[in-house]
């Protein structure tokens, strides 16, 4: 039985859920399946037995230039579930040298703060923040590291931590270009922009549990356990979706999004070409109570663990671009990571509390040129099927922000469809299937 209208949204990740609520929003009657049992994809939390309350599948940081995401938030209600540093400031603690500072960028656009030494990172000179401008005019095949120069302390202590933490990438592998564009809409729109914002208690507190209230108070249609295993497609429409235990007819002024991640994808919509090196991302989460004057993040350069985040009842630890340490049992990362946490917050290296590691092994695309080059745009050959996903050229790495307007787009593409309300009786049938055992993603818990 066709229902009238409805767009259907696969897969109920962040890039999902930001369609979803767009639509739902705007008044269109939304339909969202999820294979697995609970929405968020990469970036939920749940409850851990080893230390015995929830966490993070991984610590997202986010900015508040990511303006989709910020709008997102606001349009769930959520926003008061946020923890913001009073001011724009990110601290830094060099473990090697034991220096700590606050890279202080100024509210506005203008950086004046460049010439202040206080507010930029010891031991750097204005004149060192220039070379940043050659990635603009970077190449398509550049990195970050072929275009700036990586001897330099300002590479060390700035440009390579922020750059791999946003493109989950090394310096060496990563695209000059992609980091030119994420330095535009954080430190290029001055200090406001790169004020923090961390969940009070969880990301699915915050970014997943008010969309699907916000879904259901619209009477989205929300199902879990509905794993997508193949689309019939009919003339230039995407015609009736194959899920294990049913069909659904995709009605002649339906629109489909598809929002699994981009290795489903490919399974699903012949022809596509995606990104397909993923690169790890590794959290360690220890059941420890963080010293009240502890902030709530920092950078730390000069040892294993990149960024240390403080919640309610836990550290949290994570390393991006991991691929030197996912093959390390987790007691030892436990153990070596830790001792760069209490080195940062200055608490007792031993006894090692109790930790979690979490190895998210596929965790986004590795944002190199070649891979950059792989990302398809929002529209297929099928009028009614749309991509959506951090995979998608959003023009942004695979983050928070780049998976939210994704979303958006695609709910874009699904509006003007209904507004062209082009009815077209599907003629020839092809059919793609995925196959029964695929998993597109994995987590190794130790
Ligand atoms: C450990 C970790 C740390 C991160 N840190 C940050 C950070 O600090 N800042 C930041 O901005 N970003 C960060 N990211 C990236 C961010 O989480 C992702 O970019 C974003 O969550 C991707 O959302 P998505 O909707 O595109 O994909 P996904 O979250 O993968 O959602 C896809 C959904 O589709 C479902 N699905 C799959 N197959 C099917 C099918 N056949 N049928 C139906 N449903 C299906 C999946 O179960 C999933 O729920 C991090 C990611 C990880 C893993």
């Amino acid at each position: 039985m066709t229902s009238p209208d409805r767009v259907h949204i696969v897969g109920a990740g962040l890039a999902g859920l930001a369609a979803a609520v767009a639509l739902s929003a705007g008044g269109r009657r939304v339909a969202l399946y999820e294979a697995s049992q609970h929405a968020g994809g990469r970036c939920r939390s749940f409850f851990d037995s080893e230390l015995g309350c929830r966490i993070d599948n991984g610590n997202h940081l986010l900015l508040a230039g990511n303006t989709a995401a910020l709008a997102y938030i606001e349009r769930i209600g959520a926003l008061d579930t946020f923890e913001r540093p009073e001011a724009p400031a990110i601290p830094f603690v060099d473990l090697g040298s034991g220096e700590r500072w606050e890279l202080r960028p100024n509210p506005g656009p203008l950086p004046w703060w460049l010439f202040d030494p206080r507010r930029r990172v010891p031991g750097t000179s204005p004149g060192d923040y220039l070379q940043a401008l050659r990635l603009r005019r970077a190449p398509a095949d550049a990195t970050v590291a072929g275009v700036l120069d990586s001897g330099t302390l300002l590479f060390r202590r700035l440009w390579q931590p922020f750059a791999v933490a946003a493109l989950n990438t090394s310096a060496k592998q990563g695209s000059a270009r992609l980091f030119w564009r994420v330095l535009v809409e954080t430190l290029g729109r001055g200090g406001a922009a790169c004020r923090g914002l961390m969940p009070r208690e969880g990301l699915s507190e915050s970014l997943i549990d008010p969309a699907l209230a916000l879904l259901r108070r619209h009477d989205a249609e929300i199902r879990f356990g509905a794993r997508l295993r193949g689309i019939d497609f009919g003339d230039r429409q995407a015609a009736e979706l194959l899920f294990d235990a049913h069909r659904v007819s995709v009605g002649p002024s339906d629109s489909v999004i598809l929002a699994a991640p981009a290795s489903v994808a490919a399974r699903l919509v012949p022809g596509l070409t995606v990104p397909d090196d993923h690169a790890p991302i590794l959290n360690a989460h220890y059941r420890y109570v963080a010293p009240a004057e502890a902030p709530l993040f920092a950078g730390l350069v000069g040892g294993t663990a990149e960024w240390v985040f403080r919640k309610p009842e836990v550290i949290s630890v994570t390393v991006s671009a991991a691929d030197r340490l996912v093959d390390e049992p987790a007691d030892s990362l436990a153990e070596r990571l830790w001792r760069d946490v209490a080195a940062a917050y200055r608490i007792p290296a031993t006894p090692v509390p109790p930790a979690r590691i979490v190895k998210e092994r596929r965790a986004t695309f590795r944002a190199t040129p070649a891979q950059l080059q792989r990302r398809p745009a929002a529209a297929t050959q099928w009028n009614n099927l749309h991509l959506a996903g951090d995979y998608v050229d959003t023009g942004l790495p695979a983050t928070v922000e780049g998976a939210i307007r994704s979303g958006l787009i695609a709910a874009a593409r699904a509006g003007r469809d209904h507004n062209a309300s082009a009815a077209v009786i599907p003629v020839t049938i092809q059919r793609t299937q995925t196959p029964e055992t695929t998993e597109d993603r994995q987590r190794v818990l130790p």
